[in-house]
C-alpha cells in the first residue's frame, strides 16, 4: 500500500498511479516541468484525462475544481467555446508555416492596445524565452552586461535567470542548478524583493555596469507576494536614474490582474515587458515588447538576434487571439474581482472561525495562503512557511474536489468559469480542510 493512498484518504487515484509508474521509466521524475510531480506535498501527481470550463477530469473519473489552470492561462476556463473554434479554425488552415501571416500582427495589435508601454512586439514560444531574449536586448540596448533579479522571483529557467539570493543581503549570484557554470551567473546581481534600497546598493557599486532591473510587478512564483508601496516607483527612478532598463516580467501578470497588467494597476511605465501564459491561451506562446526604440534593435530590423521556427504559430495565435478579444469585452476584470473577493471573504470567514493563523494575499484573481505566522513581503519569510501543514491541506482540499497548485510557493488563479456555487463550494471544502490539516 503507497503512502499515498493514505495522504488521499478516500479519493481513488489508482489509475493515476500506474500511469505515473510508466511515466517514471520515461521521462525523469514522470514529468516534463518539475513542479507536476507533487514533490512540494508529498505523493504521486493525478494525472488529467480532460478538463471543461471550471473543470479538471483526472483518469480515474475524479472531477475538480480548478485553481492551477495550467499554471495561470486558463483564465476563461478549459475549452472555452471561442477559443477552441479559433483553434480548429486555424488548425484547417495548416499548422505552421515558418513565413508570416496576419495573426500575428492581430495579437500584437491586441497587446499593444492593451498595454501602451509596448510599442512593438515580439513572440516567441515560451516565458523563458521571452525573458531570455528582453535581458539580451537590454544588455544589446545599453552595451552593459550585467542585470539584477529578485530573490524568489522566477522569469524561466534561462542559466542567467536560475540564481538564488544570499541571506536577505543582496549579493553576487550563486548558480541554483548544477549545470549552470559560474560564469554564466557572474553578472547576475540579486536583491530581496520589496528592498529597494538593496538595489540603490547595487547601482552606486556598479553604476556604468547594470543593463536591467527586471521584476514580476508581483511576485507570482513565490506564493504571492505584492509589491509594497513606492518599491516599484523606485526601481523605475533608479533605473532612469543609471541609465539601465526596467524590465516587467508580466508572463503571469499580463491579462491576469487587468487588461494593461500590474503597470496599468500602478501606473508604472517599464521599458520593456515580458509576456506568456493568458495571452497563448493555453498554447505555447510567449512575447517580449516595448519601447520602439529599444525593439528596433531585434533582427532582422537590428543587429541583436533572436528567432523561432515555431514563433508566431498560426494555432497560438489563434488562441491567443480569442482569449484577449474575451477579455476585452466590459466587465470581465470587474467580474474576477468580485470572485477574489467573495472567496477571500469566505476564507477569511474560515480562517477566523478556526482560530487558524495563516496569510492571505490576493490581488484580483490571483491569491495564496502561506501557513505563516509573519506576513509575507519576500522569499526569506516565505520560505519560513509550514510546508508540511500545506501538504495536509493540498491533499484535504484535493479530497474534497479542489484542485490547488502543489506547492506552498505557488499562486492560485481564479477563472472567469468559476460561478459563485462554485467558489462557495470552496469555501465549504476550505473550512473541513483547515480543521483536517490542523
Ligand atoms: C511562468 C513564468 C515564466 C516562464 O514561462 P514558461 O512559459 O514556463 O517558460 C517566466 N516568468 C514568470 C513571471 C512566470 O510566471
Amino acid at each position: 500500500m503507497s503512502k499515498q493512498s493514505n495522504i488521499a484518504g478516500d479519493l481513488t487515484l489508482s489509475r493515476s498511479h500506474e500511469l505515473y509508474e510508466e511515466a517514471q521509466q520515461l521521462l525523469p521524475g514522470g514529468v516534463n516541468s518539475p513542479v507536476r510531480a507533487f514533490r512540494g506535498v508529498g505523493g504521486n501527481p493525478v494525472f488529467i484525462d480532460h478538463a471543461s470550463g471550471p473543470y479538471l477530469y483526472d483518469v480515474d473519473g475524479n472531477r475538480y475544481l480548478d485553481y492551477v489552470q495550467s499554471w495561470g492561462p486558463m483564465i476563461l476556463g478549459h475549452t472555452f467555446p471561442p477559443v477552441l473554434e479559433a483553434v480548429i479554425e486555424a488548425s484547417r488552415n495548416g499548422f505552421s508555416f515558418g513565413a508570416p501571416t496576419q495573426a500575428e500582427s492581430e495579437l500584437a495589435r491586441l497587446v499593444c492596445e492593451c498595454v501602451p508601454s509596448v510599442q512593438m512586439l515580439r513572440c516567441v514560444n515560451s516565458g523563458t524565452e521571452a525573458t531570455m531574449s528582453a535581458l539580451r536586448l537590454a544588455r544589446a540596448y545599453t552595451g552593459r552586461s550585467k542585470i539584477i533579479k529578485f530573490s524568489g522571483c522566477y522569469h524561466g529557467h534561462a542559466d542567467m535567470l536560475l540564481v538564488q539570493a544570499g541571506s536577505g543581503v543582496a549579493t553576487m549570484g550563486l548558480p541554483d542548478s548544477p549545470g549552470v557554470p559560474a560564469e554564466t551567473t557572474s553578472n547576475t546581481l540579486t536583491a530581496e524583493y520589496n528592498d529597494a534600497q538593496a538595489v540603490e546598493q547595487l547601482f552606486r557599486t556598479y553604476p556604468n555596469e547594470i543593463a536591467a532591473v527586471i521584476v514580476e510587478p508581483i511576485a507570482a512564483n513565490m506564493g504571492l507576494v505584492p509589491p509594497e508601496t513606492g518599491f516599484l516607483e523606485r526601481l523605475r527612478e533608479l533605473t532612469t536614474h543609471y541609465g539601465a532598463l526596467l524590465i516587467f516580467d508580466e508572463v503571469m501578470t499580463g491579462f491576469r490582474v487587468a487588461l494593461g497588467g500590474m503597470q496599468e494597476r500602478t501606473a508604472i511605465t517599464p521599458d520593456l515587458t515580458c509576456f506568456g501564459k493568458i495571452i497563448g491561451g493555453g498554447l505555447p506562446v510567449g512575447a517580449y515588447g516595448g519601447r520602439r526604440d529599444i525593439m528596433q534593435l531585434v533582427a532582422p530590423l537590428g543587429p541583436m538576434y533572436q528567432a523561432g521556427t515555431l514563433s508566431g504559430n498560426p494555432l497560438a495565435m489563434a488562441a491567443g487571439i480569442a482569449t484577449l478579444r474575451e477579455l476585452l469585452k466590459p466587465g470581465q476584470y470587474e467580474r474576477l474581482e468580485q470572485k477574489g473577493r467573495f472567496l477571500e471573504e469566505g476564507m477569511r470567514r474560515a480562517l477566523k472561525d478556526s482560530g487558524t493563523i495563516a496569510q492571505l494575499r490576493r490581488v484580483g484573481a490571483m491569491f495564496c495562503l502561506y501557513f505563516n505566522t509573519e506576513p509575507v513581503k519576500n522569499y526569506a519569510i516565505a520560505k519560513r512557511s509550514d510546508t508540511a501543514r500545506f501538504a495536509r491541506y493540498f491533499w484535504s482540499m484535493l479530497q474534497h474536489g479542489i484542485y490547488l497548485p502543489p506547492s506552498q510557493f505557488e499562486a492560485c488563479f481564479i477563472s472567469l468559469a468559476l460561478e459563485d456555487t462554485m467558489l462557495q463550494e470552496t469555501i465549504t471544502a476550505f473550512e473541513a480542510a483547515l480543521r483536517q490539516s490542523a
